[in-house]
């Protein structure tokens, strides 16, 4: 038997209003991911007296968990065309890689019932002292944060950075990567964090609003540019933008989430669901021009598109704003 290489496959399930990840294990001699297939009827991509589902391998990392290789794929139905719960392939259409984009995905981490970690003993004390905190009776869950970033940083998928959030159990990294695959890095870096968490016994809430009440919500920031902007760019050019994304607000809603009604409230540092705005500095805005952004002469610039929910599919976030911005 030659050298064997474990293959790990991972894919994006039927289920709505947003997918579940899937993935299993193939064990080959083949130097690189084959295609493969699975029962699309257990996924609700398929109907049980027809139901193979095709995965198609469109992006692969070394595995810094117990495989060898992560393979991120595609789904075709069995004639080989794009099953309709596929977004990437849309995506993939529209996004060249001179588009950049920077996401912030934030979370809770969860005990086996559901409640967040570090709320064993019911609701902890209010927010203040979670943000960036430190010591034990201020953060929770810091040991998988940490061990997630590494996992992430040994794949090649580019985390910025991460940190405490403002709910306790609730944190965030920063994930930056170009074109097409800084969805797919996005998608894969999730993936690792419910596997890594998964061998601590935790898992991980990527809903918008976990906890009603005065608990902060989690999004998904996604800061975004391309040549122009970081080369050539100017008040004028940024502001059409956002007055392009503000045309089809509705149309951006609908990409960015469920349930995100329940966090983009005009509170916590959100603009409300029913209106658009944006501004220099504004961290009230729907779209946020970095102050940065006019400190460089507008040239270097990017825009943060504040709406995205923190269970958005990065897939549909990416095609609405290229889809928008080149039409
Ligand atoms: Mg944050």
């Amino acid at each position: 038997m030659g050298d064997l290489n474990k293959y790990e496959y991972i894919w994006l399930d039927g289920y709505q209003p947003e997918p579940s990840m899937r993935s299993k294990i193939k064990v080959t001699d083949e130097e690189s991911a084959p295609g493969w297939s699975f029962d699309g009827s257990s996924t609700q991509q398929a109907e049980g007296g027809s139901s193979d589902c095709l995965l198609l391998p469109v992006q692969t990392y070394e595995s810094p968990v117990y495989s060898d290789y992560l393979v991120m794929c595609e789904v075709q139905s069995a004639d080989h065309t794009t099953h309709p719960s596929n977004t990437r392939a849309a995506a993939a259409d529209v996004v060249t890689d001179e588009w950049w984009f920077g996401f912030e995905q934030e979370y809770f981490f969860t005990n086996p019932d559901g409640s967040p970690l570090g709320w064993e003993k019911g609701e902890p004390r209010p927010q203040g002292d979670y943000y960036c905190g430190v010591g034990a009776d201020n953060v929770s869950g810091r040991e998988i944060s940490e061990a997630h970033l590494d996992a992430c940083l040994a794949a090649g998928i580019h985390l910025t950075g991460t940190n405490a959030e403002v709910a306790l159990g609730q944190w965030e990294y920063q994930c930056f990567g170009k074109g097409i695959k800084a969805a797919d890095d996005l998608w894969v870096s999730r993936y690792l964090l419910y596997k890594i968490a998964e061998e601590f016994g935790v898992g991980v809430n990527i809903h918008p609003k976990p906890k009603s009440g005065d608990w902060n919500g989690s999004g998904m920031h996604t800061n975004f540019s391309n040549e122009e902007m970081r080369t050539n760019g100017s008040e004028e050019l940024f502001s059409a933008m956002c007055d392009k994304l503000g045309e089809v607000h509705a149309e951006g809603i609908a990409a960015y989430g469920s349930d995100n009604d329940q966090r983009l409230t005009g509170l916590h540092e959100t603009q409300s669901i029913e209106k658009f705005s944006y501004g220099i500095s504004d961290r009230g805005a729907s779209i946020r021009i970095p102050i940065a952004n006019v400190e460089n002469n507008w040239k270097n610039g990017y825009l943060e598109d504040r709406r995205p929910a923190s269970n958005a599919d990065p897939y549909k976030i990416i095609a609405h704003i290229v889809g928008t911005l080149t039409k």
